[in-house]
């Protein structure tokens, strides 16, 4: 035991700096949840099931102590200010969405436990164990794994914050969280294209068009720079009509040690507003969600918002297939109740995953925002 942790701590030492993905990956079977969700009542019940054990994981992971947390997070030092803030700011959100979640539900209802305000809830939360049907158990058991795996891999990204920085926190109230939209209301968002002609972005877009959603894409400088050579801006332009187009910088580096993250926020930003000046939108996504703690300043001045995420699908990582990927993003959903969903239109797992995710929301009064939206009807 102690070789393997051992092991995997040299692992994370030796990744590069930016590489902060968690070596375990969290995804749910969905398919365990005995009851349909077909509406909003059903859609709320699965909600409140989902923010009880997560909450419940939340509770048991603050008896922990420095030491055991280094160990469970795997990483070498743990922020605890951050970590502190972190949960707190989960506790507050849960309170919330759990205060929507619950105001039709009866008190003899599957997890409908009262609670009219945060102390409540975490009260709540911590005392959950199982629903008392037992229809619901094996539901119970997968989503106890997928939260203590899904709340590590905040309380990782918290750990490491501010020293490394990513979506799990803002440094200001200027840069956008991904919690701005209301309540059942979610936004799709693309990083990392465009790929090459033919390729994921074209297929991902088509899907989107067949949907009738409007989402944002993040593209690198490079990645376009290179498809021009192929595609003419027009054509291109016409390509992304009705989605949002903003900058993800000149290249796929961390923006918090790169000497050259400005160069890369100016140019990146400056080719994706001259070839799309009807779809741009003066956002800015860093790659990782890494950025300086300083830079607010610069992106003032250049009118730019640092846009994060609350969801992140994983659909990036090669451990998590397009399965996996549909199962966590709709789990999210219903934990969250709010958001805006990472996505990567260089993958094809978002062609399947987003798909599946549509025909599961249906009826339940879910809105997929229009990207001109975010983060606000103008
Ligand atoms: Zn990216």
């Amino acid at each position: 035991m102690r070789t393997f942790i051992l092991t995997l701590l040299l692992a994370v030492a030796s990744a590069p700096a930016f590489a902060v993905g968690p070596s375990a990956v969290a995804a749910p079977d969905r398919s365990l949840w005995p009851d349909a969700i077909d509406g909003e009542a059903s859609f709320d019940r699965a909600s409140r099931a989902e923010m009880l054990v997560f909450g419940h994981e939340l509770a048991a992971s603050e008896s922990l102590d420095d030491t055991q947390l280094l160990e469970r997070l795997k990483v070498k030092q743990v922020d605890r200010a951050s970590v502190d803030a972190v949960r707190a700011k989960y506790w507050k959100r849960l309170a919330t969405g759990y205060a929507l979640a619950s105001a039709h539900c009866a008190s003899d209802e599957p997890f409908c436990p009262a609670a009219k305000d945060e102390a409540a809830f975490r009260a709540a939360a911590t005392a959950f164990t199982a629903a008392n049907d037992t229809r619901y158990n094996a539901w119970h058991a997968n989503a106890t794994v997928f939260h203590r795996v899904y709340l590590d891999e905040l309380l990782r990204l918290a750990a490491l914050f501010p020293r490394i920085s990513s979506e799990v926190d803002t440094f200001s109230g200027n840069e956008l969280s991904g919690n701005e939209p209301a309540d059942r209301h979610f936004l799709l968002t693309f990083d990392d294209g465009p790929t090459v002609a033919g390729g994921n972005t074209d297929k991902t877009l088509a899907m989107l068009g067949a949907n009738h959603l409007k989402a944002t894409f993040f593209l690198l400088g490079g990645n376009l720079e290179t498809r021009l050579k192929k595609t003419d801006a027009a054509a291109l332009a016409k390509a992304y009509e009705g989605m949002c187009v903003a900058s993800h910088g000149w290249e796929h580096k961390s923006h918090s040690a790169w000497p050259e993250w400005q160069d890369s926020v100016t140019r990146g930003s400056a080719l994706v507003k001259d070839t799309f000046p009807a779809s741009y939108v003066p956002l800015f996504r860093p790659p990782y969600g890494q950025r300086k703690a300083d830079s607010g300043d610069f992106f003032a001045a250049k009118h730019l918002t640092v846009a994060l995420w609350n969801i992140d699908s994983q659909d990036w990582n090669s451990k998590v297939d397009a399965e996996q990927v549909k199962q966590r993003v709709l789990a999210l959903m219903l934990l969250w109740r709010h958001g805006v969903i990472l996505f990567h239109d260089i993958h094809a797992k978002a062609q399947v995953a987003v798909p599946w995710v549509l025909g599961q929301t249906r009826s339940t009064g879910v809105t997929w925002m229009d990207c001109h939206d975010w983060p606000s009807a103008h």
